[in-house]
């Protein structure tokens, strides 16, 4: 079952509708027939709770609580936040920020097969830049849909992108650690903007 056909609200309905068809026009939904090769759902593995730890740990020092660490053979070589106030730069989000980082001291190819852990399903523009740079697997930990319930989102899954990839195949994990990352966005938690 996917991640974002959880919950009940009558009031998403159309958004929810929007999401499911646009899952059924790429022809495949997790758990349904065999994936196309592009997205692949994986199991969550033994590690990925900590690397999430760290993750949403970023997402709390974030201008908006959204963080993200890659992790290469076992150990973190990059982390971000969401730095789009501070470097008054809407693209400054957790996921861009962590590629950024790492490609400025080492050469991008060394992000081929490396896990992105975020705690926002990536957007379009992340997933974009995380499929492009050759990763081989996302683990996020709050959905889109559900992300979309208190910041405004592109409502495109990271799946969606990676279904329309030929030429990559990326294993994506959701929920992990959901409910904590979301909590970041309880009025009294949010980090006052610069
Ligand atoms: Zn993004």
């Amino acid at each position: 079952m996917s991640q974002t056909t959880c919950g009940r609200d009558g009031g998403r309905f159309n958004r929810r509708a929007a999401l499911a068809t646009m899952g059924a026009g790429f022809g495949v939904a997790f758990g349904a027939a065999p994936a196309q090769g592009h997205a692949k759902r994986a199991p969550v593995l033994p590690e990925d709770e900590g690397f999430m730890r760290m993750a949403i740990a970023e997402a709390a020092k974030g201008d908006f609580p959204f963080g993200a660490v890659i992790v290469r053979d076992g150990k973190v070589v990059s982390t971000g936040r969401n730095l789009g106030v501070t470097n008054n730069d809407p693209t400054a989000h957790g996921e861009m920020v962590a590629i950024r980082r790492f490609v400025a001291d080492n050469p991008a190819k060394d992000l081929k097969g490396a896990t992105l852990y975020t705690s926002g399903e990536p957007c379009p523009m992340c997933m974009g830049a995380i499929v492009w740079c050759g990763m081989g697997r996302v683990v996020y930990a709050a959905s889109v849909e559900q992300l979309e319930k208190r910041i405004g989102q592109i409502m495109i899954t990271s799946k969606a992108v990676a279904q329309a990839a030929p030429f990559l195949t990326v294993e994506i994990t959701g929920g992990v650690l959901a409910p904590e990352a979301l909590a970041l966005f309880d009025k009294n938690k949010l980090k006052p903007l610069p």
